[in-house]
């Protein structure tokens, strides 16, 4: 008999798959989802056995054996390889990027699949009475009782003081001078659990309802409820039986709406082990995350993006909230999206899913219209809080200082004397976003990026806020020698600088990524404006989710036009979402909210809608531009890039690309390229783009298909940096 061949994801850029011979000796079983280690090329790595096959396209000769099988039984289950294998061939993707991402960096590498918690050590009674002096010939295991001796400590906390402690702990436990005993990897914290849900109003009944009525089977929801209609509350009521079913609840939430608050809120209300999945984790934590909600353990997995790659054992139901949040699209490698693949999911694994969204996207709004999602609206803010009342505050012609215009100062100053806190919303950090000289006019630029280097005063510096290139603020013009230099326009830092000659006296918070980057020092400012001493908070995009200040009468937002003049067609969207979900934080209590809108074009046909009526009809107008214009969700995109150093070289590949898919023939498909990229040069390399654009994303699609491996084989190729991103979230 002629031993199977196995198919397997190796890491690597190739658009392939590579044929293995099973291992020689005695080997688990092949099954698919396994992880095997192979050789390849001079080394050997891990990769996932995807299939097992009868032939092989490869000589048998060429074939070479795998080195071993690393699982007993397939690690990854059926439904996430079937998702996979999805997402293989929806991105055009190399394989071996993608099933690796789905794995937990100890298990990419090929350690054990445990999830055993760490060791926590202790000094037994014999051990607490040994004499150090006694140890001098070993040192190791001296430091060790010595810290020992303070208190228990786990592994990690005694590697701090000795490198590789394992070997030597066990040699004292062999003594009987220490013991250990194995920490849980995932705990349920006292106290969990102990709220009684309140009444739901409803609107969220029906909410809770339907959901409910939905179990067990396929079927999306789009939740479409203002900030503070209680969208969490529905998510809580709706997960309650699930959980109580011995099912799980996979919870997928932005980058940075993964906030200590959300967790708490799910932890007041479940005592159930809980996987939190998120960028702080340790790699050890992660695996355990990931093995608890593999096994069944963990019923509730809350995570960013990647957490949609968890294997769940008895799915019930998955909730993508804030599903408008572009942190849910990759930018980089694997450029998936995780909301459109957890709608893939939810239909394989054949249960509910619900997209939650104050304002969503413009994508879901267009298929809950076409009825492909059921619509769940929650229209009034849950318990007694008021919509915050929203207008176009016109700048002509007004005097401004430092950004803000004398009618609001005016308002400011109204509200902080009744008491109310003022939020003012920015979305560029720093001092000012360039630096020019008064004389001759020249304004500091990034050497490797075609933009202005932002001035940050506070530090003295001038920074790409592009490539991260740094530099100190010079005192002199480069060009003309002149001094006066100065700088141009307003970040955060000026605006916070401005407001304290202008408010002297009061509580100031600035929370960008500047201000916070410190650890813990997010919650101190935070605490500063909960505690009421910060009476005016001003921020970036920062502030937009997950933090309720209730105190908050009065949201400004400082600079409403940058988003109505951008190149990217979504620019507009993106605005009108920060706006709402800023003035989401205001008023949540019993204080009706203000919110005031700075721009020097009044008169703009979206901005006016977003304020006259709401976020609805300003979608609703936005979606009869996009169709206008052919723009998704009325077509479908994909966008090839493409940078070197070599400033020809992208536009030569892309050229070759175009005339390679001109080639194919397929009827429906538009290039649109290859052009430069918006922003030319970034970190020293040179951007070009080629868009290829369908009403047909089955035309598009097989025109993909086709390209990407005769992309792979283009000379061209060879000098750039290329990459195929389906379903571009950012034209850049
Ligand atoms: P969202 O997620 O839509 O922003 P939340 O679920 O956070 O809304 O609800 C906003 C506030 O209203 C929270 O403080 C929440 O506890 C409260 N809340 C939600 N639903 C109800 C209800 N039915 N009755 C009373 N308070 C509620
Ligand atoms: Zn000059
Ligand atoms: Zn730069």
């Amino acid at each position: 008999m002629t031993p199977p061949i196995l198919r397997i994801a190796v890491p690597s850029p190739l658009y392939r798959l590579f044929d293995y011979l099973p291992p020689d000796g005695p080997h688990p079983e092949p099954r698919p989802g396994q992880r095997v280690r192979v050789p390849f090329g001079k080394g050997a790595c891990v990769g996932v056995l995807v299939e097992v096959a009868q032939e092989s396209a490869v000589p048998a000769d060429r074939l070479r054996p795998a080195q071993a099988i690393l699982d007993e039984a397939p690690l990854l289950p059926p439904e996430l390889m079937n998702l996979l294998a999805w997402s293989c061939s929806y991105y055009h993707h190399p394989p071996g990027e993608v099933y690796t991402t789905a794995l937990p960096v100890m298990l990419r590498e090929g350690r054990e699949a445990s999830r055993r918690g760490e060791l926590r050590w202790r000094l037994t009674d014999p051990g607490r009475l040994v004499d150090l002096a006694t140890l001098k010939r070993a040192p190791k295991q001296g430091h060790l009782l010595a810290m020992l001796a303070q208190g228990e400590r786990t592994t990690t906390e005694l590697a701090a003081i000795v490198e590789q402690p394992l070997p030597v702990l066990r040699r004292l436990a062999e003594k009987g001078w220490v013991a250990s005993e194995e920490q849980p990897c995932l705990s349920v914290p006292a106290a969990s659990g102990t709220e009684m849900p309140p009444q739901l109003n409803s609107a969220q009944h029906a909410a809770v309802a339907a959901l409910r009525a939905a179990a067990g089977r396929f079927k999306p929801f789009l939740l479409d409820g203002v900030t503070g209609s209680g969208k969490t509350e529905v998510y809580l009521q709706a997960i309650a039986p699930i959980i109580a079913a011995g099912q799980q609840v996979l919870v997928l939430v932005p980058e940075i709406g993964l906030t200590p608050q959300l967790v708490e809120r799910f932890r007041r209300r479940f005592a159930v082990p809980m996987a939190l999945l998120h960028s702080g984790l340790s790699d050890s934590e992660r695996q355990c995350a990931w093995l608890m909600a593999r096994d069944g353990h963990a019923p509730l997995v809350i995570g960013t993006r990647s957490a949609l790659f968890t294997p769940l054992k008895h799915p019930g139901l998955i909730i993508v909230d804030e599903e408008h949040d572009i942190s849910f699209k990759q930018q980089e490698g694997f450029r998936y999206s995780a909301r459109d693949m957890a709608i893939v999911f939810a239909r394989q694994l054949d249960i509910p899913i619900v997209l939650g969204s104050a304002t969503p996207s413009l994508e879901s709004l267009h298929n809950a219209q076409a009825g492909r999602y059921q619509l769940l609206r929650l229209p009034e803010r849950a318990g007694s809080a008021s919509h915050p009342v929203m207008r176009l505050l016109d700048v002509r012609q007004q005097p401004m200082q430092e950004g803000i215009s004398e009618p609001l100062a005016l308002l400011m100053r109204r509200h902080l004397e009744k008491g109310g806190q003022v939020l003012l919303f920015l979305n560029r950090r720093g001092y000012s976003p360039a630096l020019i000289c008064h004389d001759c006019g020249h304004v500091a630029e990034c050497p490797r990026c075609d933009a202005r280097l932002t001035y940050h005063s506070g530090q003295q510096r001038l920074r790409c806020h592009h490539c991260g290139t740094e530099r100190p603020v010079p005192r002199q013009c480069p060009k003309c020698g002149s001094a006066d230099l100065r700088p141009l326009g307003q970040g955060t830092e000026r605006i916070e600088e401005g407001l304290k000659s202008r408010f002297p006296g009061v509580g100031l918070v600035r929370i960008d990524r500047d201000t916070t980057s410190r650890k813990g020092a997010m919650e101190a400012l935070l605490q500063e404006v909960h505690g009421g001493e910060a009476r005016i908070l001003i921020g970036t995009q920062m502030l937009a989710k997950g933090h309720h200040f209730p105190e908050v009468t009065l949201v400004g937002i400082l600079d409403a036009d940058q988003g109505l003049f951008s190149a990217d067609f979504r620019a507009s969207e993106r605005m009108a979402q920060l706006i709402l979900q800023v003035a989401g934080r205001a008023g949540r209590a019993n204080r009706p909210g203000e919110v005031v809108i700075q721009t020097h074009v009044p008169d703009h046909p979206l901005l006016r809608t977003l304020v006259e009526s709401d976020y609805h009809a300003f979608a609703q107008a936005a979606l009869v531009e996009r169709e206008q214009a052919a723009f998704p969700p009325f077509s479908h995109l994909a966008l090839l890039r493409a940078e070197a150093v070599d400033s020809a070289a992208p536009l030569a590949f892309l050229g070759a690309a175009r005339h390679l898919a001109e080639g194919q023939a397929v009827a429906g498909v538009q290039l649109l390229g290859p052009v430069p990229a918006p922003m030319e040069r970034r970190a020293g390399r040179t951007r070009a783009q080629l868009l290829v654009q369908s009403h047909a994303r089955a035309a598009l699609h097989r025109l993909l298909e086709l390209w990407i491996t005769q992309l792979e084989g283009l000379k061209e190729g060879r000098k750039v940096r290329w990459s195929l991103d389906v379903d571009p979230v950012e034209l850049y």
